[in-house]
C-alpha cells in the first residue's frame, strides 16, 4: 500500500462508492477507507431505487429485485387509497450485492481499498493532507467525507453538518405473503411513525416493513413491532424468515450549504442530500458523489479553488424548497385526527395529482452533472451559476 493519494474517500456507502469508482476510472490515485470489515453488512437502508436513477446510472439489473408500479397509501384508520403507475417506477435493490459489485468495480479501476479502518482525523500542512487511520497515517491531496449522516469528516473540515434528524428501523423478510402484485404500502400514523410513515416495501421476493419518524418523538423498536401487529391482517408472517434488522438516521434538513473548501468535501448524507419529503438519499448520493467526482477531478488538475465554488450546497437548495416546507408541515402534523382528514381530501383530484407527483415524480436531486461546465470556470463566472 502507498502513503500517498490524490484522493482520500471516507466511508463504502454509495455515495463513497460512486465517487472513488469514477475519481479511478479518471487515473487520479484514490484510497477508499470503511470501519466495516466487508460491506454486506451492517446496512442501513431499505434500499428503494426510483425509476429515475434506474434510468440514468449504471444499477446492475442482477442486484434489483422485481419492479413495483403500485402504492397503497393508509390513513391512520387503515382507509387505504390506490396509485398506481404506467411504469415499473421502483426496484428495491440487493444493496449487500451491489455495494460489493461497485467495490469490484473500484478495484478495477485501481482504488486501494482499506476495509476495518477508521478515520481518527487529519492535519493540513501546505498543500498536502496528513489523514490520521486506525492504521496509521496517509498522505492526500484532497479528501472526501462520504462517512454518513453523522459525518465526523464534515465537522474536522469546517464544513456544514447536519440538524435535523429521522430514525428510521426496519426488519427484512424472506417467505412473506401479501395479497397482489408487488407493491409499496406507506402508513402515516402520528404515534408510530411521527413525522414520517411506515411502510411495507414488497417486491415479491424481499419484504421490508419499518418505521421512521423524530426520535425525539417515539420509540422506535417499540413502534416498529407495534406496527407488525397491526398490519397482520395486510401481510402473512407465519413461513416468513427474518433475514436482517436495519437502521439508522436520515437527515431531512435540505442539502447543506457549505460542502466544500480546499481540503476536501461532502458526498451523500454528510451532504445533507436526502429528500426532506420522502427521505430518499440514494438518487442524491448517485447525482452529487458524479458532480464531486468531476469538480474534485478538475480542481486538482487545474488547482483553481474557483471551481469548488460550483460544488456549493446554496446552488440545490432552491430546487428542495417546496419540500422543505413540505417537511416543516409534516413535522408538525400530530394529531390523528388531522392526518385522518389530510387523508381524506387526498381524493380530491388536484390534492390526489401532488401525491401522485410525490410518489411518482422525476423530482427529487437537480441534475446536477449539467451544472458542470469548465468554460465558466476559465472564464471566473462560477459563483454566478
Ligand atoms: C432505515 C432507512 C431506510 C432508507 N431507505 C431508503 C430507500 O429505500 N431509498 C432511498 O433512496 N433512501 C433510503 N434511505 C436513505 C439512504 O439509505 C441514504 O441516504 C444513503 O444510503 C446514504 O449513503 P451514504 O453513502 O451517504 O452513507 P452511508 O450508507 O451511511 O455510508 C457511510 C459509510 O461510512 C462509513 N463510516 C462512517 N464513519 C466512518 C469512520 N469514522 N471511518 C471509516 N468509515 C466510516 C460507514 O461504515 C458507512 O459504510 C434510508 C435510510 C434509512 C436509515
Amino acid at each position: 500500500m502507498s502513503d500517498y493519494y490524490d484522493v482520500t474517500i471516507i466511508g463504502a456507502g454509495l455515495a463513497g462508492l460512486q465517487c472513488a469508482r469514477l475519481l479511478a476510472r479518471k487515473s487520479l490515485r484514490v484510497l477508499l477507507v470503511d470501519r466495516k470489515n466487508t460491506l454486506d453488512q451492517k446496512i442501513h437502508t431499505t434500499g428503494i431505487f426510483v425509476r429515475r436513477t434506474l434510468i440514468d446510472f449504471d444499477i446492475p439489473e442482477d442486484c434489483l429485485g422485481p419492479p413495483i408500479k403500485h402504492v397503497t397509501l393508509f390513513s391512520p384508520a387503515l382507509r387505504s387509497m390506490e396509485f398506481v403507475s404506467e411504469h415499473d417506477e421502483f426496484c428495491i435493490g440487493r444493496m449487500g450485492q451491489l455495494y460489493q459489485r461497485y467495490l469490484q468495480q473500484c478495484l478495477l479501476a485501481g482504488v486501494q481499498w482499506l476495509p476495518e479502518t477508521s478515520y481518527l482525523g487529519h492535519v493540513a500542512t501546505n498543500d498536502k493532507l496528513t489523514v490520521r487511520l486506525g492504521i496509521g497515517a496517509v498522505t492526500t491531496r484532497y479528501l472526501i467525507g462520504a462517512d454518513g449522516a453523522r459525518s465526523r469528516v464534515a465537522s474536522d473540515l469546517k464544513l456544514d453538518l447536519n440538524r435535523e434528524w429521522i430514525v428510521g428501523i426496519e426488519t427484512v423478510y424472506e417467505n412473506a405473503l401479501i395479497d397482489g402484485p408487488p407493491r409499496l404500502l406507506c402508513f402515516l400514523d402520528p404515534e408510530l411513525a411521527p413525522g414520517y410513515i411506515a411502510w411495507i416495501a414488497h417486491d415479491g421476493e424481499e419484504t421490508h416493513l419499518g418505521v421512521g419518524g423524530y426520535p425525539s418523538r417515539f420509540d422506535p423498536l417499540s413502534a416498529l413491532e407495534t406496527f407488525r401487529a397491526r398490519v397482520g391482517n395486510i401481510v402473512n408472517l407465519q413461513n416468513a424468515r427474518q433475514i436482517e434488522r436495519r437502521a439508522g438516521y436520515i437527515p431531512v434538513g435540505g442539502v447543506l450549504r457549505n460542502i466544500a473548501n480546499t481540503n476536501g468535501l461532502l458526498v451523500g448524507d454528510a451532504a445533507g442530500a436526502v429528500s426532506p419529503l420522502t427521505a430518499g438519499g440514494l438518487d442524491p448520493c448517485m447525482r452529487l458523489s458524479a458532480f464531486a467526482a468531476q469538480v474534485v477531478s478538475e480542481y486538482l488538475s487545474s488547482g483553481n479553488p474557483q471551481v469548488l465554488s460550483m460544488y456549493s450546497g446554496e446552488l440545490f437548495r432552491a430546487r428542495f424548497a417546496s419540500r422543505l416546507w413540505a417537511r416543516r408541515i409534516a413535522s408538525t402534523l400530530g394529531q390523528r385526527q388531522l392526518l385522518e382528514l389530510g387523508c381524506a381530501v387526498l381524493r380530491f383530484p388536484l390534492l390526489n395529482r401532488i401525491a401522485r407527483h410525490v410518489f411518482f415524480g422525476r423530482g427529487s436531486f437537480p441534475d446536477v452533472e449539467t451544472m458542470f461546465d469548465t468554460s465558466v470556470v476559465s472564464s471566473g463566472k462560477v459563483a454566478s451559476i
